[in-house]
Protein backbone atom coordinates (compact mmCIF):
# COMPACT_ATOMS: atom_id res chain seq x y z
CA UNK A 1 0.00 0.00 0.00
CA UNK A 2 1.26 3.56 -1.55
CA UNK A 3 1.71 5.18 2.07
CA UNK A 4 1.50 9.38 2.33
CA UNK A 5 5.35 10.56 2.41
CA UNK A 6 5.78 13.07 4.89
CA UNK A 7 7.51 16.35 4.30
CA UNK A 8 9.71 19.14 6.36
CA UNK A 9 8.79 20.10 8.68
CA UNK A 10 6.83 17.22 9.89
CA UNK A 11 7.69 16.83 13.92
CA UNK A 12 8.39 13.23 12.92
CA UNK A 13 10.80 13.66 10.63
CA UNK A 14 12.63 14.78 13.79
CA UNK A 15 12.72 12.27 16.26
CA UNK A 16 14.94 9.63 17.01
CA UNK A 17 13.30 5.84 15.54
CA UNK A 18 12.60 3.26 18.19
CA UNK A 19 14.86 0.56 17.77
CA UNK A 20 12.91 -2.52 16.42
CA UNK A 21 12.58 -5.38 18.82
CA UNK A 22 11.85 -8.43 16.72
CA UNK A 23 11.40 -8.27 12.55
CA UNK A 24 7.15 -9.51 13.04
CA UNK A 25 4.15 -9.16 9.99
CA UNK A 26 3.47 -5.73 10.64
CA UNK A 27 7.29 -4.68 10.39
CA UNK A 28 7.50 -6.86 7.35
CA UNK A 29 4.23 -5.14 6.00
CA UNK A 30 5.21 -1.14 6.61
CA UNK A 31 8.83 -2.27 4.73
CA UNK A 32 6.58 -4.00 1.86
CA UNK A 33 4.40 -0.58 1.94
CA UNK A 34 7.68 1.48 1.90
CA UNK A 35 9.21 0.11 -1.25
CA UNK A 36 5.97 0.42 -3.21
CA UNK A 37 6.15 4.22 -2.04
CA UNK A 38 9.69 4.47 -2.63
CA UNK A 39 9.53 3.03 -5.93
CA UNK A 40 5.92 4.93 -6.88
CA UNK A 41 7.77 8.45 -5.87
CA UNK A 42 10.69 7.44 -8.13
CA UNK A 43 12.96 7.44 -5.18
CA UNK A 44 16.39 5.47 -3.98
CA UNK A 45 15.50 4.78 -0.48
CA UNK A 46 13.28 5.77 1.94
CA UNK A 47 12.97 5.89 6.03
CA UNK A 48 9.97 4.57 8.01
CA UNK A 49 10.04 8.02 10.05
CA UNK A 50 9.01 9.61 6.40
CA UNK A 51 5.99 7.61 6.18
CA UNK A 52 5.14 8.54 9.89
CA UNK A 53 6.77 5.60 11.29
CA UNK A 54 9.41 6.35 14.09
CA UNK A 55 11.20 3.15 14.38
CA UNK A 56 14.50 1.81 12.57
CA UNK A 57 13.77 0.34 9.11
CA UNK A 58 15.26 1.61 5.85
CA UNK A 59 14.72 0.88 2.52
CA UNK A 60 16.86 1.33 -0.78
CA UNK A 61 17.28 0.14 -4.34
CA UNK A 62 19.64 2.33 -6.68
CA UNK A 63 18.48 0.20 -9.22
CA UNK A 64 20.34 -3.02 -8.05
CA UNK A 65 17.29 -4.78 -5.97
CA UNK A 66 15.65 -4.08 -2.94
CA UNK A 67 17.26 -3.71 0.34
CA UNK A 68 15.21 -3.98 3.41
CA UNK A 69 17.53 -3.37 6.59
CA UNK A 70 15.66 -2.98 10.56
CA UNK A 71 18.19 -1.22 13.14
CA UNK A 72 20.25 -0.64 10.40
CA UNK A 73 24.10 0.75 11.79
CA UNK A 74 27.07 2.05 10.58
CA UNK A 75 29.93 0.17 11.76
CA UNK A 76 32.96 1.39 9.39
CA UNK A 77 33.18 4.09 7.17
CA UNK A 78 35.87 5.59 5.52
CA UNK A 79 36.88 8.04 2.47
CA UNK A 80 34.58 11.23 1.55
CA UNK A 81 33.15 12.33 -1.28
CA UNK A 82 30.81 15.18 -2.51
CA UNK A 83 27.71 14.95 -4.58
CA UNK A 84 24.33 16.32 -4.95
CA UNK A 85 21.46 14.77 -2.80
CA UNK A 86 18.03 15.45 -2.65
CA UNK A 87 15.01 14.17 -0.49
CA UNK A 88 11.62 12.98 -0.85
CA UNK A 89 10.81 14.71 2.30
CA UNK A 90 12.54 17.68 1.31
CA UNK A 91 10.87 18.60 -2.09
CA UNK A 92 12.33 20.37 -4.98
CA UNK A 93 15.59 20.71 -2.83
CA UNK A 94 19.46 19.50 -4.16
CA UNK A 95 22.47 19.77 -2.24
CA UNK A 96 25.93 18.86 -2.02
CA UNK A 97 26.54 16.45 0.88
CA UNK A 98 30.10 15.57 2.17
CA UNK A 99 29.90 11.67 3.11
CA UNK A 100 31.67 8.97 3.42
CA UNK A 101 32.54 6.90 0.28
CA UNK A 102 32.58 3.75 1.61
CA UNK A 103 30.49 2.28 5.23
CA UNK A 104 29.61 -0.83 6.30
CA UNK A 105 26.14 -1.25 7.62
CA UNK A 106 24.79 -3.79 9.94
CA UNK A 107 21.28 -4.38 10.69
CA UNK A 108 18.12 -6.98 10.13
CA UNK A 109 16.95 -8.16 6.91
CA UNK A 110 13.15 -8.80 6.24
CA UNK A 111 13.66 -12.31 7.91
CA UNK A 112 15.01 -10.98 11.38
CA UNK A 113 18.61 -12.23 9.98
CA UNK A 114 21.96 -10.31 10.61
CA UNK A 115 23.29 -9.36 7.54
CA UNK A 116 26.28 -7.01 6.67
CA UNK A 117 26.25 -4.62 4.25
CA UNK A 118 29.42 -3.05 2.35
CA UNK A 119 28.99 -0.52 -0.25
CA UNK A 120 30.30 2.29 -1.75
CA UNK A 121 29.67 5.39 -3.74
CA UNK A 122 26.07 5.54 -4.27
CA UNK A 123 24.71 3.14 -2.00
CA UNK A 124 26.81 3.92 0.27
CA UNK A 125 25.55 7.66 0.10
CA UNK A 126 21.77 6.09 0.26
CA UNK A 127 22.61 4.32 3.39
CA UNK A 128 24.01 7.63 5.29
CA UNK A 129 21.31 9.73 3.75
CA UNK A 130 18.46 7.08 5.46
CA UNK A 131 20.17 6.44 8.33
CA UNK A 132 20.40 10.11 9.04
CA UNK A 133 16.32 9.98 8.90
CA UNK A 134 16.54 7.77 11.50
CA UNK A 135 18.60 9.85 13.81
CA UNK A 136 16.19 12.58 12.98
CA UNK A 137 18.55 14.35 10.54
CA UNK A 138 17.96 15.78 7.39
CA UNK A 139 19.98 17.12 4.26
CA UNK A 140 19.23 20.75 5.67
CA UNK A 141 21.13 20.24 8.77
CA UNK A 142 24.45 18.54 6.85
CA UNK A 143 25.45 22.04 5.22
CA UNK A 144 26.47 25.15 6.16
CA UNK A 145 24.93 28.43 7.91
CA UNK A 146 25.70 30.28 4.60
CA UNK A 147 24.37 27.60 2.25
CA UNK A 148 21.56 27.32 4.45
CA UNK A 149 20.95 30.88 4.36
CA UNK A 150 20.89 30.66 0.38
CA UNK A 151 17.90 28.10 0.34
CA UNK A 152 16.19 30.12 3.74
CA UNK A 153 13.32 31.63 1.01
CA UNK A 154 12.94 27.28 -0.46
CA UNK A 155 12.51 26.65 3.63
CA UNK A 156 9.90 29.15 4.33
CA UNK A 157 7.58 27.89 1.60
CA UNK A 158 7.88 24.47 2.54
CA UNK A 159 6.80 25.52 6.04
CA UNK A 160 4.33 27.38 4.63
CA UNK A 161 2.93 25.21 2.54
CA UNK A 162 3.08 21.84 4.61
CA UNK A 163 -0.31 20.52 5.63
CA UNK A 164 -0.06 16.90 6.99
CA UNK A 165 -1.71 16.43 10.23
CA UNK A 166 1.29 16.16 12.83
CA UNK A 167 2.01 12.64 14.43
ZN1 LIG B 1 15.61 11.67 2.75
Amino acid sequence: MNRLIKTYPASVLRHMAKPVDAVDKPLVTLAHDMAETMYLARGIGLAAPQVGESCCLIVADIGEGLLQLFNPRIVAAEGEAAEKEGCLSVPEITLEIRRAARVVVEGLNHEGKPVTVEAEDLLARVLQHEIDHLHGTLIIDRISKAHRQLISGKLKRLRREYQHPEE
